[in-house]
């Protein structure tokens, strides 16, 4: 049984809060020893990886992180497939 941080994570980029993630005390050691954080953290999921660099919260917050590329993803194409009648 390995031993648990409980660890502050930095302040989150879309509800402003800090969070907290339960991680292994050796990894954490890892990582303030200056291991990056995917091999620190390398048996953790990439949301509680992407919690740990940015403070974005796993879960709610993570969902909009992907609600925002999509919107990005779609207007992108809008604008890919405007069509003009090439006077101006
Ligand atoms: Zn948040």
């Amino acid at each position: 049984m390995a031993a648990k941080f409980h660890m502050r994570t930095p302040d989150c980029f879309f509800c402003h809060k800090p969070g907290w993630l339960d991680v292994p005390l050796e990894a954490y050691y890892a990582f303030r020893g200056g291991q990056p954080v995917q091999v620190a953290f390398s048996n953790m999921s990439t949301d509680e990886r992407e919690q740990i660099l940015s403070g974005t919260h796993v879960g709610e917050c993570s969902k909009k992180w992907d609600e925002l590329f999509l919107d990005m993803t779609e207007y992108w194409e809008d604008d890919e497939y405007e069509e003009t009648d090439g006077s101006i």
